[in-house]
């Protein structure tokens, strides 16, 4: 996906963050104008409202429909700003592009089903200008999601992007979508031409936490942000608890702290250099140990022992972790190292002790 483009709206000089933002859902004609007023007042150039809303359960709202499609054409020619709607199947891509939509997000469970996504492309085929932001599907699977892409892609568009919204969990947590941050970063690194942005609203699921979670977006270098923001909050029809007020996203956009620079001072590159010997260090250390398992692979096998003795990895995880945890690292950090160690482990024994037994 080499020659990708940024995400082309006239006026917007992809300057961080690109900002996307408008309510979770359009409900009425008079709160969508009403908020996209006040947000172009703000400065923001796209504006974002829902109008087929996937909802987790029946009954619900379920959006206003292609009566909002109308709205969103007066948003553009009385604020100026471009407008981004959530398409989730053909009948949705047709309309929006016959509508002028701008840009065409794909949301979180329509990501996560490549037929969707097929008939979502196949819609666009033919439609190279128009651009399309994929989130994240709601699994944490980094090839789904690049699947998703690549589907968009084969179908010509070229100003594509992907949005960061956080990952579905089971039980109650801080977040509503838990971030997963190496998820977003591993995607820039396959594919890093690629523009991300950050949906705040929907990981953190609290007003709250939309300004740190955005703080820490720009912080990962991520290119944009999409946040919902309505009139009238409380009284939203959707996502009610996350949505702040034009107002209060512009004071969240004017306190962010955007750090650019890429020049590097000499001590950062002595600091680097010590990352580089220290991980070398780390390897020949794992190397050596994953040596002294095969022997202890060969032992247990000359001796009819099992590879795995649960009482001893008990013992190494306990006693590995509080040391860990008296250093200042984390107890989950610790354990999730020490299980993909004694998972190599216990791979490289059986190893050992199916070569012995040919
Ligand atoms: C939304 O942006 O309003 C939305 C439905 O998001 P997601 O697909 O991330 O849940
Ligand atoms: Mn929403």
């Amino acid at each position: 996906m080499e020659d990708l483009k940024p995400i082309a709206i006239e006026g917007l000089d992809n300057k961080k963050p690109i900002v996307i933002a408008g309510p979770c859902s359009a409900e009425t004609e008079e709160q969508v104008l009403s908020t996209a007023k006040q947000l172009a007042a703000c400065g923001v150039k796209i504006y974002r409202a829902g109008i087929w809303k996937p909802r987790t359960k029946p009954g619900g709202f379920e959006g206003v429909g292609e009566e909002g499609l109308e709205w969103l054409k007066r948003v553009k020619a009385e604020t100026g700003m471009a407008v981004a709607t959530e398409v989730a199947n053909k009948a949705h891509v047709e309309a929006a592009l016959k509508a002028g939509i701008d840009v065409l997000w794909i949301g979180a469970r329509t990501s996560a089903n490549p037929f969707a996504m097929q008939e979502i492309a196949d819609a666009l085929e033919g439609h190279p200008d128009v651009n399309v932001l994929v989130k994240n599907p709601v699994n944490p699977d980094i090839e789904l999601w690049i699947g998703a892409l690549q589907r968009i892609y084969n179908a010509g568009v070229r100003h594509l992007g992907a949005i960061h919204r956080g990952f579905s969990t089971y039980g109650k947590h801080l977040y509503r979508n838990l971030p997963q941050w190496h998820i977003p970063i591993e995607l820039r690194r396959r594919i890093p031409i690629l523009q991300i942005f950050c949906d705040p609203s929907h990981i953190g699921g609290k007003r709250e936490l939309v300004a740190p979670l955005s703080q820490q977006a720009m912080d990962m270098g991520f290119d944009g942000l999409i946040v919902e923001s309505h009139c009238d909050p409380d009284c939203a029809w959707s996502d009610k608890s996350q949505q702040v007020t034009p107002d209060v996203l512009n004071f969240i956009l004017n306190t962010l702290v955007i750090r650019e620079t890429t020049q590097t001072t000499e001590n950062l590159t002595l600091l680097r250099q010590q990352i580089d010997q220290l991980d070398n260090e780390l390897l020949e250390v794992l190397n050596k140990r994953m040596r002294v398992s095969r022997e202890i692979g060969q032992y247990k096998k000359e001796h009819s022992m099992p590879v795995v003795q649960a009482a001893r990895y008990d013992d190494i995880l306990n006693n590995r972790i509080a040391l860990a945890v008296e250093m200042g690292m984390s107890s989950d950090f610790m354990k999730e190292v020490l299980e993909a160690i004694h998972g190599e482990s216990v791979r490289q024994q059986i190893e050992v002790l199916n070569n012995r037994a040919r």
